[in-house]
């Protein structure tokens, strides 16, 4: 996956808040924290464009092995759970969901090693034909292009629907008020022109 990770992200993130019983109350921090989970595995690109000597194909990197994720994160999540930090707890399940989630989207086309440290094999679910001359095009014209852009689309649909309910809650009372007047007014005027405009029933 190349683009819908942050999107995917955004939507998990979205998802695990809302099933909170007690959300805190600014989500911002939080949703931060698992959007930068969503995209945290592929910081390993920079260690592989810039420091490693030898580079190799960069799902080989740490941050690509699901145990990587799983066993630091449950450790993290046991802590803060036995110590009563609920917030901290939601955060650490908000980095680690969404730095599997990645994994997981990575996986029909990139290879992840689900099984590492018991078998190093790389899985992947779907093989993208090269056929064409510049590689990323190869994945533009393959059918999984579809699930990347139906997340994005999600994603978009989400943030606008959330930012028009915010638009909306931010609007003093007094203003929903005169609107509504308003509309009733105009209301009453239509029906008016429409009465006046109808011609009377004769007896
Ligand atoms: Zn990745």
């Amino acid at each position: 996956m190349f683009l819908a990770h942050l999107p995917a992200g955004y939507l998990c993130s979205h998802a695990i808040l809302a099933s909170c019983k007690n959300p805190p109350r600014n989500l911002r921090p939080y949703l931060a924290l698992g959007m930068l989970g969503s995209i945290a595995p592929d910081l390993d690109f920079i260690w592989h464009a810039f420091l490693d000597p030898h580079p190799v194909f960069h799902h080989l990197y740490w941050t690509h092995y699901p145990f990587a994720w799983a066993l630091p994160s449950s450790i993290a999540l046991l802590v803060c759970l036995v110590l009563g930090q609920r917030n901290a707890a939601l955060g650490v399940l908000l980095f680690a969901a969404n730095g599997l989630l990645h994994l997981l989207l990575d996986t029909p086309w990139g290879s992840i090693a689900w099984a590492w440290p018991f078998d190093p094999t790389l899985m992947k679910w779907v093989s993208v034909p090269h056929n064409q001359r510049l590689w990323l095009l190869n994945f533009v014209f393959h059918w999984t292009a579809l699930v990347e852009l139906s997340i994005i689309t999600a994603a978009c649909a989400l943030w606008l629907f959330r930012r028009r309910r915010a638009a909306q809650q931010a609007k003093p009372v007094a203003i929903i008020r005169r609107e509504r007047m308003l509309s009733a007014e105009i209301g009453r005027r239509i029906a008016k022109q429409v009465a006046r405009s109808c011609p009377r029933q004769i007896d």
